[in-house]
């Protein structure tokens, strides 16, 4: 693995960080802080801006009004973003998107893409149900066709971005008879469609997800992306393009952290003078380091052409640990300080530490638990039988 950019990937890195340079407001750091897994009014403006100059297309084929850019300049783009907290378009732009271009109608391709680069539409991702999470292919959301139209009737849950997305690309069942990965599709639902419904789901972390629920919604049979009962496999192949993730944002956890430790003193020295402290940085600043090579692992093999399999587990359980091990640090250096909530004036780094800990086990669940990870490193990393 070659860890060095070339002059040209440098560059862009530059240009990113211009571009953030130029239009991080600190009311917009503010907004991206608090929503975390959601999108506020700034960050929407954000996004548009970004796709007005090109910058949401990084990684598209030049056909589809992209830049046709490598995986490592992608991952650049995503690290100086998720430095900041910023959004990037996330799974429509990496995920839907990229499987409209290769399964969707011409007509799909028309009428979705050239808004998905320029930021007007935004797709919630509706896989997750009450009783299918993990055991996916289990769903019970039905859509049946009748005529020119499929009715669709059932209930997603965690269904994060539908308060604030465009659509829900939806993943539900058309042949109930069919062995349960073979009898899935997906559509394309608009969310102010009549018969869905929308409701809040609270997380401990104060992030905003969903619940869905679909009666009897009636949406034109052309809203099916791809072939009938194909879901399974496309839904696959999304989550192959889901394999660039950015390390940045837990590096600037510990740096509030650190930040800390430098400027408080504590019995007549700044805490980061205690020997302790800097045991448990230091730890933890080698986990950071790991985690970088890792994420930046993934985008070097995407880059040629390989998919990180066992590689972006790997990633996902270390990273979804290492903010566990941050907040707990926090916890032992800053004391009852690190519970102090964002909103009162005593909170340290703006509460950063008191929120990563509410937040941090929803990373061991959200996108795959860590648990199903652990499997495909079993299975497809050390080639062990299925459990
Ligand atoms: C904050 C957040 C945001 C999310 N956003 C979305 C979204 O936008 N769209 C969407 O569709 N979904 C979303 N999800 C859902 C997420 O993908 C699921 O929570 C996840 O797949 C786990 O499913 P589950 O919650 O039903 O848990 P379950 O599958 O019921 O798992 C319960 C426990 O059993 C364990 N377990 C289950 N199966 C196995 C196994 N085979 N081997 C070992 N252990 C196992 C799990 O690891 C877990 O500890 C989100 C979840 C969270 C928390």
């Amino acid at each position: 693995m070659d860890f060095s950019l070339t002059p040209e990937q440098e560059a862009f890195q530059q240009q990113v960080r211009q571009f953030i340079h130029e239009h991080l407001t600190p009311e917009l750091s503010e907004e991206v802080e608090r929503e975390q897994y959601a999108i506020g009014p700034l960050g929407k403006k954000f996004v548009r801006l970004m796709g007005r100059q090109g910058w949401l297309g990084i990684g598209w084929p030049k056909e589809y009004g992209g830049q046709g850019r490598g995986a490592i300049d992608q991952w650049l783009f995503l690290e100086e973003m998720a430095l900041e907290n910023l959004p990037t378009g996330g799974l429509t732009l990496n995920s839907a998107g990229p499987t409209l271009m290769r399964v969707g109608s011409e007509q799909q391709k028309k009428e979705y893409l050239p808004k998905i680069l320029s930021g007007e539409i935004e797709f919630a991702i509706g896989y997750t149900e009450p009783n299918a999470g993990s055991d996916l292919a289990s769903l019970q959301t039905r859509a049946v066709r009748e005529g020119d139209s499929y009715v669709i009737n059932g209930q997603k849950i965690y269904t994060s971005a539908a308060h604030h997305s465009t659509h829900i690309w939806l993943l539900a069942r058309t042949d109930p008879k069919a062995p349960k990965h073979r009898g899935l599709s997906i559509f394309i639902v608009p969310n102010d469609h009549p018969g869905v419904t929308i409701r809040p789901l609270q997380t401990m972390g104060s992030e905003r997800s969903n619940e869905v629920f679909f009666e009897d919604v009636r949406i034109p049979a052309a809203n099916i992306v791809g072939e009938e009962n194909q879901g399974w496999y496309y839904v696959t192949m999304a989550l192959d393009f889901e394999r660039l993730m950015p390390h940045a944002r837990i590096r600037r956890h510990l740096e509030h952290l650190t930040g800390y430790a430098k400027n408080t003193v504590v019995d007549g020295r700044p805490l980061i003078q205690h020997p302790q402290v800097r045991i448990a940085l230091a730890r933890l600043a080698v986990e950071v380091e790991v985690l970088r090579l890792f994420s930046m692992r993934c985008a070097w093999m995407i880059e040629r052409g390989q998919v990180p399999n066992a590689e972006a587990s790997v990633f996902k359980i270390f990273m979804s640990e290492l903010n566990e091990h941050i907040a707990a640090a926090a916890q032992n250096i800053m004391g009852a300080y690190a519970a102090v909530r964002a909103e009162d004036s005593l909170a340290p780094i703006a509460g950063r530490m008191e929120k990563l800990y509410r937040s941090f086990p929803l990373y061991k669940f959200a996108g795959g638990t860590n648990e199903v990870m652990r499997n495909i490193i079993a299975q497809r990393g050390l080639g062990m039988p299925r459990g």
